[in-house]
């Protein structure tokens, strides 16, 4: 779980190359899309265009290179040329991205079209809460405070956090310990020391925290069919604080917090 600085330049630039693939996604018309399109060039993308691996294909028998979760769907959504993007749908696109060995994870909630007011403010409530997690980060904090920092932001706007699925270690592996509980209690937890890389991906619910997992085997809805939303970085703690090594272009020059997710068609 702790990384040497030169498997950190490695993660680091897996990292960056993954955060150029939401660059990508940011510039496609989801309107009238299918979900399996989306897979189908982002998967291009990071083969042809980055010469990496969507790091999700053969893992655990995935066959694609992201999840796509949809309004309902919590995570662990399957893309599906069925499965057309309209006008008022959030969908979350969950991908994973290997280069030189080591792999970054990383998420982000989309608004298609126009989206109702009240899905918008859980999108964006769960944006927040991810970086309330991230800015809780540093030496000597510890994951109680993390998990803490982002139940309560949800918990102050009337959401649910998912308990069943939480945040992991990460390295040559896509998941290494530990595991980030994205609830608990202050000062509790595993101490956080320079080096190590996790991400952070918590998931929202509109409604109750209870979830299912539908016949497929893979995708994870809301046991009460009201909405869900994620985000998802890969981080390092580094000496003195926290390094968001998914960092995306529009994240680089605003503040984290009481920032709109980039909306767009
Ligand atoms: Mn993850």
């Amino acid at each position: 779980m702790t990384k040497r600085p030169e498997e950190i330049v490695l993660m680091a630039e897996a990292g960056r190359l993954l955060a150029s693939v939401f660059g990508y996604l940011d510039r496609l018309q989801l309107i009238g899309m299918s979900t399996m399109a989306v897979n189908d060039l982002v998967d291009a993308y990071i083969v042809d265009t980055l010469k990496s691996r969507p790091a999700s294909k053969g893992q655990y028998g995935y066959a694609y290179a992201l999840n796509s979760s949809r309004n309902n769907v919590v995570c662990h959504g399957v893309p599906s040329p069925a499965e057309i993007l309209k006008s008022g749908d959030i969908v979350n696109f969950d991908i994973t991205l290997e280069k030189n060995g080591y792999i970054a994870d990383s998420s982000k909630t989309y608004l298609v079209g126009e989206v109702s007011p009240l899905a918008k403010r859980l999108v964006q409530v769960t944006y927040e809460a991810m970086w309330k997690g991230i800015k809780a980060v540093r030496p000597g904090a510890r994951l109680g405070d993390v998990g803490h920092a982002i139940e309560r932001h949800a918990r102050r706007h009337g959401y649910a956090v998912v308990r069943e699925y939480c945040g992991h270690g990460i390295g040559r592996e896509m998941h290494e310990e530990p595991q980030v509980l994205h609830w608990g209690k202050p000062q509790t937890g595993l101490m956080l020391r320079e080096g190590m890389v996790f991400t952070i991906e918590p998931m929202l619910n509109q409604g109750r925290h209870a979830v299912r997992t539908e016949d497929d085997g893979w995708t994870v809805v809301t046991r009460d069919g009201q909405l869900s939303a994620q985000f998802e970085h890969t981080v390092a703690v580094t000496r003195h604080g926290v390094r968001v090594l998914t960092l995306r272009a529009d994240e680089r020059v605003v503040p984290p917090t009481g920032i709109e997710p980039v909306s767009h068609a």
